[in-house]
Order: C-alpha cells, then sequence, then structure tokens
C-alpha cells in the first residue's frame, strides 16, 4: 500500500483512445504532483519488505505493529492506514487491485466517507483525478472521475511493472500502533489449507481441464483429474461448483477466480457464462465438451465435442492411454 502526501492541483490533459495513457504508478504520481512517496506496510512480517523499497523512491515506510496483527483482518487493516492517513494527511492513496488491496481500500473508502476507484489503468492528476479502470472483469473500460479529498483508487492487475529507480536509498521508517476494537477483527484469517501443494497452479497451467455443473458432482471430477494429469496440466471450475461445495475456491476459473492463460483449455459441462469467459480468455484455444450444442462456450470454443462428459472423457483418456501421447 503506497500513499502519496503533499499536494498540487492541473487541469486533465488532452488523451486519445487508442494512446496508452500514464500508468497509474505512485512513483510518478508522487513526481508529477510535487508530492514525497510513503509506503504503509502492514504486521511484523512486512519488516522484510523494507529493504525492497529501497529503490523505488520510497522516502518513508509506516510499519504498522500490533499484537493483533498477526494475520489478514480486511477492517482491521483498514483502521491501521486510517491512522495513517490521519497523520499523514496524504492526497492519494493506492493500492495494488488484488483482491486484499481493494477489500481494505473500500473498508477504508467506507470509514472516511470518500468515493474509491478500483482497478485502474490509468490516472490523470488534477483538482478531480480521470481514471480509466476497467470493468466487468475486464469486459469494458470505464473513464471516470474520482473526487474526494483523499484520492483512493486501487491499481489493475498487470497494468504497470515493478521498476526500481536505479538509487537505492534507504527509506525512513516510523512505526505506528493503530487502535483496534474487536469489531474490526471480526473477519479475519483463521487457519490456512494447502489444497495446492504438489498441484500445477491453475494461473501457471499449460493444460486447464475445466469442470462446471454438468460434471454432476465432487465425484465426477476424479475423471478430469486424470485427464489432466495425464496431459500434464491441472483442474479448474466454473463457480456453480465452488458453490455447490464441490472443489475449493482457489480451483475456481473467472470473474470472481483465477484468470488463466494455458496452451489449451478443455472446458467440461460449462455452458460458458460471461463472467467465466473473462477467465479464459487468455486461452490460446478452447476445446468444449457439452451435451448443448447451444451452449454460449459452443460458439466461443475452437473445438467442440457435442455429447454427454461422462463418455466422451473416459474415451479421451482410453484413447491417450493407448496411442501413448505423453503430455505437452
Ligand atoms: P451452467 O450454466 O448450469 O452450465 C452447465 C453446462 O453443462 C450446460 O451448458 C449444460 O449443457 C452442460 N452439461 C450438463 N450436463 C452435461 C453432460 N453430462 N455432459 C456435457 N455437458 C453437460 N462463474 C464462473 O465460472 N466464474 C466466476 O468467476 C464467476 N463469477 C461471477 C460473478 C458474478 C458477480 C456473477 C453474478 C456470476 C458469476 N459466475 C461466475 C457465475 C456465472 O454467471 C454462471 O452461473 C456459472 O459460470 C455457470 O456455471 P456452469 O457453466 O458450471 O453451469
Amino acid at each position: 500500500l503506497a500513499s502519496v502526501s503533499a499536494c498540487s492541483g492541473t487541469s486533465f490533459p488532452k488523451r486519445s483512445a487508442t494512446s496508452a495513457g500514464p500508468r497509474p504508478q505512485a512513483r510518478r504520481l508522487a513526481a508529477e504532483m510535487n508530492l514525497s512517496l510513503h509506503a504503509v506496510l502492514i504486521g511484523e512480517d512486512a519488516r522484510a519488505s523494507i529493504e525492497d523499497l529501497s529503490g523505488f523512491g520510497v522516502a518513508t515506510v509506516h510499519l504498522v505493529r500490533h499484537e493483533r496483527l498477526q494475520e489478514y483482518a480486511p477492517r482491521a487493516w483498514a483502521r491501521s492506514l486510517d491512522a495513517v492517513v490521519e497523520t499523514l494527511a496524504p492526497k492519494v492513496v493506492m493500492a495494488a487491485g488484488l483482491e486484499r488491496g481493494t477489500e481494505v481500500m473500500a473498508h477504508l473508502a467506507a470509514m472516511r466517507n470518500l468515493p474509491m476507484a478500483a482497478n485502474c489503468t490509468e490516472v490523470h492528476p488534477g483538482d478531480s483525478f480521470l481514471v480509466t479502470r476497467l470493468r466487468w472483469g475486464g469486459s469494458l473500460l470505464e473513464e471516470a472521475r474520482l473526487e474526494g479529498s483523499v484520492k483512493l483508487l486501487t491499481v489493475a492487475p498487470h497494468v504497470t511493472s515493478s521498476e526500481g529507480t536505479g538509487s537505492a536509498r534507504e527509506p525512513t521508517v516510523e512505526e505506528v500502533t493503530p487502535t483496534l476494537a474487536d469489531e474490526d477483527l471480526l473477519v479475519r484469517v483463521s487457519g490456512h489449507v494447502g489444497s495446492t501443494v504438489g498441484k500445477v497452479r491453475l494461473p501457471d497451467a499449460r493444460v486447464v481441464v475445466g469442470g462446471g455443473r454438468g460434471v454432476g458432482g465432487a465425484d465426477g471430477f476424479r475423471v478430469l483429474e486424470e485427464l489432466a494429469s495425464l496431459l500434464g496440466g491441472t483442474v479448474g471450475v466454473s463457480r456453480v461448483v465452488t458453490s455447490a461445495g464441490w472443489r475449493p475456491h482457489s480451483d475456481q476459473i473467472g470473474q470472481t477466480g483465477t484468470r488463466i492463460a494455458p496452451e489449451v483449455y478443455i472446458a467440461c459441462g460449462i455452458s460458458g457464462a460471461i463472467q467465466h469467459m473473462v477467465g479464459c480468455k487468455g486461452a490460446k484455444r478452447i476445446l468444449a465438451i457439452n451435451s448443448d450444442p447451444d451452449a454460449p462456450i459452443v460458439t466461443k470454443a475452437d473445438f467442440a465435442v457435442i455429447g454427454d462428459l461422462h463418455a466422451i472423457v473416459p474415451a479421451v483418456i482410453d484413447e491417450i492411454k493407448r496411442s501413448g501421447l505423453r503430455a505437452v
């Protein structure tokens, strides 16, 4: 989480719809607005990251420490950030547009009764900011004006790279101890379950075998696991599957799940709702296996097999084994 302090105001620059505009980088904004750059790190474990920040133009690091901040707790993190905002009076507060960054910033916005722009891809500073941001899971870009005495925004994933300044200057470190109430810790991480140990990670997989409602239940995924394993890939699922508790959320592909970019995505018993497709549009090839020839995914797929997946997937596995095909 980075905050930018002090102030300047300019009018909006002219921009063309096609040009790649100014990226939402805290360092660039700080320089453009003649402000100093501060970073907020939360929890004792984050201390190790201070060194990494030295090459990124950060003047001061605010290290938030509290005995109840051992694990992630969205409202408690926002409360911590709020304490820094209270003393620093920054002009801009930015966070990465990942699940945690967006959640914490939304809490901060609610606490301060301020607007917040999520998933920005471009930012033009001014009295109000002109921002471009991803909407609908990245299927459209929205231009918006961001108002508020403090501009709160998150940066869409992959729109900017973390290039250092080349000069390594140690930032000043200031410790912050926020006041936390029990209600700030009502939602918190209470344990960790290592479900992906030893598996190919969904975002990195070269082959993903997807399963949806058509798989019929948790047991139905055994055959998809076998196919994925034969092809050196992993299994992904639709939201219906995670909502039904057949598979964990970490397996979900889509707008509220993981974005995948495999060589091949084999979607079995998945209809192809827009919220699912935004998660797999990075796939080079899509093969749909579906009993309905009019399913949306069939029209978007490169190849489709129309029929019952419970007959087709085992037949494909048998054929792979018979022919001795190896993983790609
Ligand atoms: P269905 O739409 O019910 O489709 C089942 C398919 O299986 C059908 O096409 C059917 O023809 C086929 N089928 C049935 N039996 C067989 C069989 N024996 N053999 C072959 N084919 C068969 N969804 C996601 O996936 N990811 C997300 O991140 C996500 N985020 C969402 C966010 C929001 C805000 C909202 C509102 C929705 C979101 N959804 C998401 C849900 C999404 O809209 C769909 O409801 C969901 O993707 C449908 O899952 P499905 O394709 O498995 O089920």
